[in-house]
């Protein structure tokens, strides 16, 4: 026997125990009047009615009216109404258990009703929220099945897009022998959504009035009008993605349009000043005739350091754009962070040698997982930027220490220092601080170009400042595991 039948058996059971346990009670026990008894009948009638369903009540005012007969109206015992006063009683009790089953199980469907509304208005809530939670086209295609089947509660899902024949599947091998020619007519040709005799339905996915593909559903408990919601919603969140990816197509291709302006701005600038003072020292060295050999050298002297300038300002460039495009391979290894600081401070000995630097290391700082070369790189640019803004004379401190997270590695300088609104903005590209104490030369591209190495470092890079006092660059590394 099935559950429903089960079921059903149970109900019939427990209607005539009631039925006969009132009998029993009054007819033995509890000698009320006929009005008592036919009351409790139809107290126990409502109660079926609400509870089982029409039928249960219907066959128990049936049978009540029977026994209320045979055991409560004179003559008792017997089937036959002597009192026509009683028959009158007999039908208004059949007539009153009619009618008041009937509106309990008008109550009772509506409150189902009720509770199923407010399921599937659950489900397309669910699904809405699920599909909205992605940006991305692909990652949405691929959920999308699953995020259906999750929240319509289906066993098996199938959603097929005409672009491209693709398929996407989820739960129950039910569609597993679905073919492409059906889906296909299926799509272009459904007008609205349809229910099938095995459990399945079959919703058809538009894009404005253009047929767009087809959602098929194995053994969801949604309505018609659910249905056709549930394929507005993927439909709607496949339209949403593609705006959305449009969007940042477009922006991205802005941003980038920015940057090469910007850079090439820059650049243009940033060349122009070395490329003038060597045309003019070379002009010079050209046309005038007479040099001492002290002006001679001073002017080669100047086209020297000009073209080391433009070689920095190029290879900063083409630095960045490696960095962007993630063409840089870094090799890290475990690293001593004191001996790499000790080696920054001897090659950026030039840039240094209007400053005392005072550099403190703990003995037992733990190594650093970086790759040397590029780390270097950032220090050295923290180190001659401390120089930079800072007054001839003045110290710079670098020092090193464990923090929550790894090492902390830190360049402080008593200099011109950054501006608060100032100070999250001189890591972007290009981004120079309004100059303090004169023009300092540069390109902006120095911290932009540290931050970039230590994100590849999974680190962080941070300053604190106070204007007029001094700045702390601080370069946070994990250390090696
Ligand atoms: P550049 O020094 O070539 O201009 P950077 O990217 O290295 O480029 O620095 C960006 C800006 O941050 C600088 O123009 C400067 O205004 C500011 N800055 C960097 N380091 C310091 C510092 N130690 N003290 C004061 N300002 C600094």
């Amino acid at each position: 026997m099935n559950s429903k039948r089960l079921i059903a058996a149970g109900r019939w059971a427990g209607s005539a125990l009631a039925l006969a346990a009132i009998v029993v009670i009054y007819y033995r026990w509890l000698h009320v009047n006929p009005t008592t008894v036919a009351l409790s009948c139809l107290l126990l009638v409502l109660f079926l009615a609400a509870k089982f369903g029409l039928r249960y009540a219907v066959a128990t005012s049936i049978a009540a009216a029977f026994c209320y007969n045979y055991y409560f109206l004179p003559p008792i015992g017997t089937l036959t109404i002597s009192d026509p006063e009683n028959w009158l009683a007999v039908f208004a009790f059949l007539a009153t258990a009619f009618v008041g089953s009937r509106l309990s199980e008008h109550a009772r469907d509506d409150a189902r009703n009720a509770r199923h509304r407010q399921r599937e208005v659950e489900a397309l809530f669910a699904l809405s929220r699920e599909l909205l939670q992605t940006d991305n086209p692909a990652q949405l295609l691929n959920t999308s099945a699953a995020v259906v089947e999750r929240s319509t509660g289906a066993r098996g899902v199938l959603l097929y897009l005409l672009d491209g024949d693709r398929i996407y599947r989820s739960g129950d091998s039910h569609f597993d022998k679905e073919d492409l020619t059906t889906m296909r007519q299926l799509a272009l040709t459904l007008p609205s959504a349809e229910l099938q005799a095995d459990d399945e339905s079959h919703i058809p996915l538009r894009a404005g009035v253009r047929p767009r593909g087809l959602l098929m559903l194995h053994g969801a408990a949604l309505s018609l009008e659910s249905l056709e919601a549930a394929g507005g919603l993927i439909s709607i969140s496949i339209d949403r993605v593609h705006a959305l990816e449009e969007v940042t197509r477009g922006e991205a291709a802005k941003e980038s349009e920015r940057l090469r302006t910007l850079m090439i701005d820059s650049i243009t600038h940033e060349l122009r000043t070395p490329l003038t003072a060597i045309k003019a020292s070379a002009t010079t060295l050209l046309s005038a005739s007479e040099l001492s050999a002290e002006d001679t050298h001073d002017l080669l002297q100047v086209i020297d350091e000009e073209s080391d300038r433009l070689n920095h300002l190029v290879s900063q460039a083409v630095e960045m754009a490696q960095l962007d495009t993630q063409e840089v391979h870094m090799t890290f290894h475990s690293v001593d962070i004191a001996t790499l600081a000790q080696e920054t401070i001897a090659i950026c000995a030039l840039a240094l040698e209007k400053h005392t630097v005072q550099s403190t290391f703990p003995p037992s700082l733990p190594s650093v997982s970086c790759d040397p070369v590029y780390l270097q790189k950032v220090l050295a640019n923290l180190l001659e930027n401390a120089a930079k803004y800072s007054a001839d004379g003045s110290p710079i401190f670098l020092s090193a220490e464990r923090n929550a997270v790894g090492v902390a590695i830190s360049v402080a300088d008593r200099g011109v220092g950054i501006d608060p609104e100032e100070q999250s903005l001189i890591f972007d590209r290009f981004y120079r601080a309004a100059p303090r104490n004169g023009r300092v030369s540069g390109t902006g591209m120095g911290l932009a170009i540290s931050r970039a190495i230590v994100d590849a470092h999974h680190g962080s890079i941070t300053v604190t400042s106070q204007p007029g006092h001094g700045c702390v660059f601080t370069v946070s590394l994990p250390i090696v595991q």
